[in-house]
């Protein structure tokens, strides 16, 4: 437990949950903080969304916190009534990451402070600062586990496919160049093969991160590729993809575990079900990000803003949002395989041994 992400694993359903949602703004001593989170179907979001919540009441603030359902419109909707109700601070992570600039617009007329998190907001210089993981970094560590894995059976060639995240979230470009950093010279010397062909982020993207778009893809590409030959490796970018590209996988014909043979696939967020599939061995990896460290910086950044401070940035050089570099504080992450669950997962109580025995 240890109010990580086991603790809140279970999602309500409907575009307006929230357990504060008619929060009551500037009661108390610190103000009114509206946290807008973009879905609820994947976990990784429901335990940043809780993380922030009780980090920033622990520091005495009140909290609205909504989920916009992966649904634009409603996001925007969701943070004009924070705007209306006199929020202070916007703590926000993007479904689409162009899409909030009138919001954002109206709330810097009136003196409230924008955070941007793990995803950077896009196209608007109302954004005060960014909180997020080293995206490149997760991406170059999701490459580097795939040659690792794959390395683990030979010299090669290996047959691989490439999934990248949703285009309207800047992380996913982050990701893909990171992993194509390590992975574009074992294609070029031949060690590596996408047999597809599709090599750009735009051909290998998943609109809104979805498990079912992954999979149907995967269908398609083994249909359409891998008649005759056998798919070494995935590159994956999220937890929820992979799972619908092993899905795929196993409706196709591959089967057991990743050392009898069944293909590579890394992941992303740690995801319970995934982790499960790590150590059943069927899914070779993940990237941890632990969701409690950013909720804190969020919170460390909220009361510097609002003391009418800089928040301390470790990085003004990389998130260049399209009308400024938005000074940022990025987090280190941890690439989980079958051999380091306990220490990286267990040990820090983000989640129990019993969770991920269960999967749920
Ligand atoms: C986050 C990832 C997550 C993905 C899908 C990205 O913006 O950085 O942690 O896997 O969205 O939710």
């Amino acid at each position: 437990g240890g109010g990580g992400a086991g603790s809140t694993t279970e999602p309500t359903s409907g575009s307006t949950d929230s357990a504060s949602a008619s929060a009551p703004a500037g009661g108390e001593a610190g103000g009114a903080v509206g946290v807008s989170m973009p879905t609820q179907t994947s976990e990784r979001w429901i335990a940043d969304g809780e993380a922030v919540k009780s980090q920033l009441e622990e520091a005495g603030f009140t909290v609205d916190l909504q989920f916009a359902n992966d649904d634009i419109p409603t996001q925007s909707q969701q943070i004009d009534q924070m705007i209306t109700q006199g929020v202070k601070v916007l703590i926000i992570a993007a479904i689409d990451g162009t899409a909030l600039a009138p919001q954002l617009e109206n709330a810097a007329a009136q003196g409230i402070k924008i955070i941007s998190y793990d995803r950077l907001i896009r196209d608007s210089e109302n954004v005060d600062f960014y909180v997020s993981f080293d995206n490149f970094k997760v991406g170059v560590a999701q490459g580097q586990s795939l040659i690792d894995g794959l390395k683990e059976r030979g010299e090669g060639p290996f047959n691989i496919e490439l999934f990248a995240g949703s285009l309207d979230d800047n992380n996913a470009h982050f990701f893909f160049k990171g992993a194509m950093s390590v992975i574009q010279p074992e294609i070029d010397n031949g060690t590596m093969t996408v047999v597809s062909g599709q090599t750009d982020i735009e051909q290998a993207a998943t609109l809104r991160w979805q498990q079912e778009t992954a999979q149907k893809r995967m269908e398609d590409l083994l249909t359409a590729n891998y008649q005759d030959k056998k798919i070494d490796g995935v590159l994956s970018a999220y937890d929820g993809l992979s799972r619908g590209i092993i899905t795929a996988l196993q409706n196709n014909g591959y089967s057991g575990t990743v050392d009898d043979g069944f293909p590579v696939v890394t992941g992303q967020d740690a995801e319970i079900a995934s982790v499960k599939l790590i150590q059943d061995g069927v899914q070779y990896s993940t990237i941890f990000k632990d969701t409690r460290l950013l909720a804190e910086q969020a919170v460390i950044a909220a009361q510097a803003l609002l003391a009418g401070e800089e928040p301390e940035a470790n990085n003004t050089t990389d998130y260049d949002n399209g009308v400024k570099v938005v000074p940022s504080y990025l987090l280190d992450v941890v690439t989980v395989t079958q051999d380091n669950i306990t220490e990286a997962l267990v040990d820090t109580g983000y989640w129990t041994q019993e969770q991920i025995d269960a999967g749920v």
